[in-house]
């Protein structure tokens, strides 16, 4: 597929965030979470970054303008745009876990304060898991189709085994590697939690 205009790219995207907005595939997930996780920044990227899904380092703007600002600088361009693996958020929570109420609908109000608790949602990201990535992956998948950048960095283990092996890549090496898929350079890297200037220097265009 052709790499769309910048018009094309917005319609399609909007397309995918209404499907993702009204997924419900993962019961666990969509309860405890406001609103999906979306892609964010320039809809004709040249560099797309893949994380996991939202924590600590990702709703930090400050630090992830820190990580998109090294991409820009190793790869020479302003046109970068980040992304999630997984788009609703799993947490830990011990209120859920001991409650015996079922409550229909989700548990958080527009405040993001727990109609369990009646207090501000204190859940505790964790992973997601196998089902749940394999769930939220053709929504991935979907999104590098439409923006096709020329580069798409993996980072941490489980974005670069499930984005690789939906493109065809079973021979995984450990590392910051590069791999070919239809015209576009995965690049594997660390997760967000251990990336630096050290790491951004070692990956870049080949
Ligand atoms: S994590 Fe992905 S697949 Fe699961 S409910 Fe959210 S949008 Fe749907």
């Amino acid at each position: 597929m052709e790499r769309g205009t910048r018009e094309q790219n917005i319609k399609r995207i909007i397309y995918l965030e209404d499907r993702i907005n009204q997924c419900q595939r993962c019961p666990r997930l969509i309860k405890c979470m406001r609103k999906p996780s979306f892609g964010k920044g320039d809809l004709e990227p040249d560099v797309m970054m893949i994380f996991e899904s939202e924590n600590n380092i990702t709703t930090d703007m400050d630090q992830v303008i820190a990580m998109r600002d090294m991409i820009k600088e190793r790869f020479d361009t302003d046109r970068v745009y980040h992304s999630f693996l997984v788009r609703c958020q799993p947490k830990a929570c011990t209120a859920r876990e001991s409650s015996s109420c079922i409550i229909e609908g989700k548990y958080l109000d527009k405040d993001y304060v727990c109609l369990l608790t009646n207090q501000v949602c204190d859940g505790i990201p964790i992973k997601a898991s196998t089902t749940e990535i394999m769930n939220c992956l053709p929504f991935m998948l979907e999104e590098i189709n439409i923006l096709r950048p020329y580069y798409v960095i993996l980072f941490g283990e489980i974005v670069s085994s499930y984005i690789l092996k939906s493109c065809g890549v079973y021979d995984i090496h450990d590392g910051q590697r590069s791999y070919k898929y239809n015209g576009i350079t995965l690049i594997t890297t660390v997760d967000e939690m251990s990336f630096n200037a050290e790491a951004a220097a070692s990956i870049g265009p080949a």
